[in-house]
């Protein structure tokens, strides 16, 4: 057997994280397992995609002629280009919207499963482009959502569906355990003072995260604890994300030069690699946030609930899954609510420490990336004849 995972950015963001350890896992376990990032030449379709994103989890509007004309015409090149190539595969993964009309573009050969693999919240979608984009979905042999609650209800069963939300892998440079004195070296280097309390998000510059929800949050906690201070690590953008730079603006605008708040966008001159200074934030931090107002899953969650935190969550889509409120981390609606779970956790270290293991076990028991090559195993085999 043969498996193609394909999706369109080489790195950044939680599908490019998953698919690098995923890969290798699959081929170590015995089947041949191939990585294929679809990045069309044309500029704009990564700008539409991203509007079909927002759009998909709820942004007002709709998709205008000349956006679908892109949508589908670097989507068809790409198609054709994998047909002529003659790259095969008896099980495709296309992973998310960029690749949503691949199916219906890519002639099918004989035998071969392919499936939409869905990462996004579909919680409350925006009606007119859902509907303008399900009928996509029936190209497709399987379907695989993060939660039962994002399964479109127009899909009813056609083609077959598959609850798999994703998991971390606990060896790489991000999830080994790094002691806490490593870590502070660390986030000393990165210019914070490692003898105040911390606290983390750590998101790509995005909408949905809620950078301004965080700033908010931090500012109501440091009333209480003045010391505090806030690092916002959004380094590893994503090729697919071209509306980064404007959020980190925003963002920057809305910290108005307060030094304590320490927000990471670009990525040249850092003391250690990526993933050792997202393990080290999320060691160091008195709280991990992630206050995202949507989130298909959040791998930053299950990252820093791995590493004995408690994550302070938006009580949104994937992080509901992760989080169980008040026993291993918190889920909150609000930057007050948000900011009272902070001084919480840093005044109460017992309850932080209790929590913290809670949440360390139930990554290990749901988390776990050997899960999710089980489950992509399982909904292959149930569809291969
Ligand atoms: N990430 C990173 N460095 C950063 C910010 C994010 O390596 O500065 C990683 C993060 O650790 C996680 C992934 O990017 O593995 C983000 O995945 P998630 O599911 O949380 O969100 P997405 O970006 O897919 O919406």
């Amino acid at each position: 057997m043969r498996f193609v995972h394909a999706n369109s950015t080489v790195s950044g963001g939680g599908v490019a994280e998953i698919l690098q350890s995923l890969v290798p896992l699959m081929n170590s376990l015995g089947v041949q397992t191939e990585r294929l990032v679809v990045s069309p030449d044309d500029p704009e379709f990564f700008q539409v995609t991203k509007r079909i994103h927002n759009l998909l989890q709820g942004a007002q509007g709709s998709l205008s002629e000349q956006e679908s004309e892109v949508y589908y015409r670097c989507v068809g090149e790409v198609a054709k280009e994998i047909d002529s190539r003659g790259l095969e595969a008896d099980v495709w993964f296309f992973h998310d919207p960029q690749l949503l009309p691949m199916a219906s573009l890519m002639p099918k050969r004989n035998g071969e499963v392919r499936f939409w693999v869905c990462h996004i919240d579909l919680t409350a979608p925006n009606a007119g482009v859902l509907q303008e984009l399900t009928p996509l979905t029936q190209h497709f042999d399987g379907l695989a959502f993060s939660l039962p609650e994002f399964v479109p209800s127009a899909i009813n069963g056609h083609p077959p569906h598959y609850i798999t939300p994703p998991s971390i892998d606990p060896l790489t440079d991000k999830n080994r355990p790094m002691e806490k004195e490593e870590a502070l070296g660390i986030v000393a280097a990165m210019g914070l003072d490692p003898n105040r309390p911390l606290v983390t998000q750590v998101s790509r510059f995005d909408y949905w995260k809620d950078p301004w929800g965080v700033m908010d949050a931090y500012r109501w906690a440091r009333k209480s604890v003045p010391g505090i201070q806030l690092a916002l690590l959004g380094l590893s953008q994503a090729a697919d994300d071209p509306e980064a730079l404007g959020v980190l603006h925003s963002v920057k605008d809305y910290a108005s030069g307060d030094p304590d708040i320490h927000a990471f966008f670009y990525p040249d001159d850092l003391p250690d690699s990526i993933d050792r200074i997202v393990n080290a934030f999320q060691t160091a931090s008195v709280a991990v946030l992630q206050k995202s107002t949507r989130e298909g899953f959040g791998l930053t969650v299950s990252e820093a609930m791995w590493k004995g935190q408690p994550v302070i969550g938006g009580n949104v889509g994937g992080i509901k899954t992760q989080i169980e409120d008040g026993v291993n981390g918190f889920l909150v609606s609000t930057p007050e609510e948000c900011g009272e779970r902070i001084v919480h956790l840093i005044r109460d270290e017992s309850l932080r420490l209790q929590m913290g293991d809670a949440a360390r076990e139930s990554v290990r028991q749901r988390f776990l990336l050997p899960r999710l090559a089980v489950d992509y195993l399982r909904a292959a085999q149930s569809l291969i004849a």
